[in-house]
C-alpha cells in the first residue's frame, strides 16, 4: 500500500515542517493484491425488484451484538429512520449513521438511457461499502480503527480506536463512511460485510434476504467468474442463477437481460470486493465517471499532500470533539450512577 499508519503519522507529525518546506513524499504506485480467500458480493441490478429486503435485513442484522450498528445504550432498538409524523414505514433514501445500504431507483429518458444496445430506461442500485482491495478509509486512519482483514479483505470498523477525525469520509471515493452527528459519542458507521455473523456460520444478511438473486455473496474469484459468465450469455436467453450464494445450490431460471458490457468493481479504484452488473449505463447509476482504476491510497495522498492543513485541522477538530464528547458521556455517566445510589 503506497502509505501506511506509520507514513501518515509521520506526516501528520510533520505537518507544519512540511507546510514550510512544501515538500511531499515520495512513493511507489500500489499494485492490488487481492486477499486470497477474499469474499464480497456480486450485485446484479438487472434481477433487482427493488424490494428492499436486503436493507431491511441489513438493518436488523446490524442492530443485534456486534453489527455496525449495534451501541450498548440503544441495545435492542432497531435506527429506523421514519417519515415524519409516520412510526409505521421505515424509509431512507441515503446511507446514514442508521442506514448501512441503500436501494435506489434510476429512471431516464426512453431515447437516452439504457446499455450499450439501448437497454431500460429504469433501474435500481444497491449502495454500500465496496470493500475496496487498496481501501484509501483504511490508509489514511491515523489510529488504525479501520482495517483490512487479510484473509478475507474485508474492511472493519473499531469504534474504541477511532478518535473522530473522520478523513476516511473524506478520504474514501463512493462516499461511503458516515458519522453520528447527533450522538454524544459518535462512531463512523458503514457495512462490515456483516463480519459479526460469520462465527455464527451466517454470511451477509443482504443477501440472505434477496429473493431473486440480484445480491450474491462468496467467494471474489468465484463472483468474478460469475459475472464473466453472465456477461458472455446471449439476451433473450434462460439462465438458472444462483440466489443468495454463488456457491449455493439454489438457483432461479430467468430470463437474460441485455447487460452493459462492463463489471463495475474489477478494476476501478484498484478494484473492489463488491461487483456490479447492470442494464444501463453505470454512470447513469450514480457512480462518478471520474473514479478511474487508479488505486485510491494513491490518489488521496497526492491530494491530501497538497493540502496538508485539511489533515491536520481534522485531526484537532477530531481530537477536541472526542475529548468533550468523551468528558460528557463521563459527566452523564456520573450523574446516573449519581441517581441511580
Ligand atoms: S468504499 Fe470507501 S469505506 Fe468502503 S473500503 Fe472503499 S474506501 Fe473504505
Ligand atoms: S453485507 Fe451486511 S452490512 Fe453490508 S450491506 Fe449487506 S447486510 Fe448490510
Ligand atoms: S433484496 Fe434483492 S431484489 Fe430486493 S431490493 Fe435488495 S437486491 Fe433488489
Amino acid at each position: 500500500m503506497a502509505i501506511n499508519r506509520r507514513d501518515f503519522l509521520k506526516f501528520s507529525a510533520g505537518t507544519g515542517l512540511m507546510l514550510t518546506a512544501g515538500a511531499t513524499p515520495g512513493r511507489a504506485a500500489t499494485v492490488p493484491q487481492l486477499p486470497k480467500d477474499a469474499v464480497g458480493i456480486l450485485y446484479d441490478s438487472t434481477l433487482c425488484i427493488g424490494c428492499k429486503s436486503c436493507m431491511v435485513n441489513c438493518k436488523l442484522a446490524n442492530s443485534e451484538p456486534g453489527g455496525a450498528l449495534y451501541h450498548k445504550e440503544t441495545a435492542g432498538k432497531v435506527p429506523y429512520e421514519f417519515p415524519k409524523g409516520d412510526k409505521i414505514y421505515d424509509a431512507p433514501e441515503r446511507l446514514s449513521d442508521k442506514t448501512l445500504c441503500v436501494i435506489k431507483a434510476y429512471k431516464g429518458d426512453e431515447k437516452t438511457a439504457g446499455g450499450d444496445k439501448g437497454g431500460p430506461a429504469f433501474s435500481f442500485i444497491k449502495q454500500h461499502c465496496l470493500h475496496c482491495i487498496e481501501p484509501a478509509c483504511v490508509a489514511v486512519c491515523p489510529v488504525a480503527a479501520l482495517q483490512k482483514n487479510p484473509e478475507t479483505g474485508i474492511v472493519t470498523y473499531n469504534k474504541n480506536k477511532c478518535f473522530g477525525c473522520r478523513y476516511c469520509q473524506v478520504a474514501c471515493p463512493f462516499g461511503i463512511p458516515m458519522y453520528e452527528f447527533e450522538k454524544s459519542s459518535p462512531s463512523v458507521v458503514k457495512c462490515q460485510l456483516c463480519n459479526h455473523r460469520y462465527a455464527q456460520g451466517k454470511y451477509s444478511a443482504c443477501c440472505e434476504a434477496c429473493p431473486t438473486g440480484a445480491s450474491i455473496f462468496g467467494k471474489v474469484t468465484d463472483l468474478r467468474e460469475e459475472a464473466k459468465r453472465r456477461l458472455a450469455l446471449k439476451a433473450g436467453d434462460t439462465y438458472a442463477y444462483p440466489v443468495k450464494r454463488v456457491d449455493g445450490a439454489e438457483r432461479t431460471e430467468q430470463v437474460v437481460a441485455s447487460y452493459v458490457d462492463h463489471v463495475y468493481g474489477l478494476d476501478e479504484a484498484g478494484g473492489t470486493q463488491y461487483l456490479f452488473l447492470a442494464g444501463v449505463k453505470f454512470d447513469k447509476l450514480g457512480f462518478n465517471p471520474k473514479i478511474t482504476n487508479q488505486v485510491y491510497p494513491d490518489f488521496t495522498w497526492d491530494y491530501v499532500s497538497h493540502v496538508p492543513a485539511l489533515i491536520g485541522t481534522l485531526l484537532v477538530v477530531g481530537t477536541a470533539t472526542r475529548m468533550v464528547t468523551q468528558k460528557l458521556d463521563k459527566k452523564k455517566n456520573d450523574a446516573g450512577k449519581g441517581d441511580a445510589s
